[in-house]
């Protein structure tokens, strides 16, 4: 029997991808196995949103070939398409594929040709392999129900690495809901590149049929009656996709959790502009009060991009007071790193890496306060917490945030376990 393994970087799209490349390649009768010595075959689904992780992506494949030399090594995904030359002098052997039909007619050329029968590999299971059925090595399932971006923010280049933008229609959805509850998970994270454009050709706002997008809200609504689903999120937001009749939603249906992605960037204007995001700080904060009026103690988790060219000290201070006034519980921080290729290389103004060093400590700082003051309103509190880790019986409660259970009972992985939270606000007693 071949082998496979599989390592996958970056955002919760790729993380869903690796599930459809499991599902393919087990349908064709390989073992998933996770060390790279004893794979035939070895698939790095790359990413390439930052400087780091084209770095990682290139690790992990020097890596794979030294720890096995005989193995067949795929690279897939964002790095293919963004920029063939980062493999420049890595090997000639290695087998390319931009996105995942190019990687699954790749695979299946190698199967057939080492004589594994591929034949339920043809155009249906393609099809069939955009769904799966469960979500390996985790608890909590990402659902993809849309791809691609055609937005073009001046430092990204997911539209150049996914630029088709597709959804999966409704009924699919559904029924992938209720497979991956059937398979044990509690939780599902609805995953896309940008989750608003659900049901749209483009992202772009201005050019829907209609300024607000439903579909997003209706296929929510549909999901949260998925009989034994515990609990669903969104992966990612922007303002104007928190319509009121979103949040309604969210309200009444107690297995959605109080807890939303909106990615804020800057807190200047001045940049958010430079930056082509589609709202304004104004935008923001009208959203954040929004949802805060709607929802109890909701929990708003945010990206920042610290030293985008022209970053000021005032611009700096305003993604700070705009952080504040939020009130994240939290913030993932990217210092901003040159993305060749994107609008926003091409700019003039950068900001010197110790400036951007030191900013990025600043808000690391503010970042852990308001956290800390997110959790302390939830002390001595009931919150349920999904077990990721049985052993250190840790998982994340309703709102996002990491609880360790402090108790000798048991405590399974994938169960959700009522608890009360300590004085400390992350650790909790059952
Ligand atoms: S919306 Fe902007 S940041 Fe998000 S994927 Fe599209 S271009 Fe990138």
């Amino acid at each position: 029997m071949q082998t496979f393994a599989i390592n996958t970087l970056g955002c919760k799209v790729n993380q869903y991808e690796a599930q459809q490349i499991i599902k393919f390649l087990t349908s064709c009768n390989l073992l998933y196995v996770q060390d790279f010595k004893i794979a035939d075959l070895i698939i790095i689904h790359t990413c390439c949103v930052t400087h780091i992780a084209s770095a990682k992506s290139r690790q992990l494949v020097r890596k794979a070939q030294k720890q096995n030399p005989n193995a067949k090594i795929f690279v897939s995904s964002c790095l293919v398409n963004s920029d063939p030359a980062e493999f420049k002098n890595l090997d000639e052997k290695l087998l390319f594929a931009g996105n995942l039909e190019g990687l699954f007619n790749l695979l299946k050329q190698q199967l057939t040709d080492a004589g594994v029968d591929c034949k339920s590999f043809d155009n249906n299971t393609l099809k069939e392999s955009e769904t799966i059925e469960k979500f390996h090595g985790q608890t909590r399932a990402f659902l993809k129900i849309q791809d691609g971006c055609d937005g073009f923010c001046s430092y990204c280049i997911v539209p150049q690495t996914r630029p088709n933008i597709t959804f999966k229609p409704f009924d699919k959805v559904i029924d992938e809901a209720q497979h991956l509850v059937k398979a044990g998970h509690k939780e599902i994270v609805l995953t896309g590149i940008f989750l608003g454009a659900y049901g749209q050709k483009t992202v772009k706002r201005k050019n829907w049929p209609e300024e607000k997008n439903e579909m997003l809200t209706n296929l929510l609504e549909k999901i949260a009656q998925v009989p034994d689903l515990k609990r669903i999120r969104l992966s990612s937001l922007e303002p104007a996709d928190v319509t009121d009749i979103l949040l309604d939603v969210m309200k009444n249906n107690h297995n959605i959790m109080p807890h939303l992605h909106l990615s804020l960037q800057s807190g200047s204007e001045k940049i958010l502009k430079k930056m082509n995001r589609q709202y304004t700080v104004k935008d923001f904060l009208k959203s954040i009060e929004n949802i805060n009026l709607k929802l109890d103690r909701p929990a708003i988790t945010t990206d920042i991009i610290v030293g985008f060219p022209g970053e000021t000290i005032q611009d700096f201070a305003q993604s700070l007071s705009v952080a504040k006034l939020a009130g994240f519980s939290k913030i993932h921080i990217f210092p901003f790193s040159k993305r060749s290729g994107t609008a926003a290389a091409k700019l003039q103004d950068h900001i010197d890496r110790q400036v951007i060093a030191e900013r990025t400590l600043k808000l690391r700082e503010l970042e852990k306060q308001l956290a800390g003051n997110f959790r302390k309103q939830f002390v001595g509190e009931t919150a349920e917490v999904l077990i990721e880790d049985e052993v250190k019986k840790t998982g994340k409660c309703e709102r996002y945030y990491e609880i360790t259970i402090k108790s000798d009972k048991k405590t399974p992985k994938g169960e959700i376990v009522k608890c009360k939270i300590n004085e400390d606000g992350i650790t909790a007693t059952i």
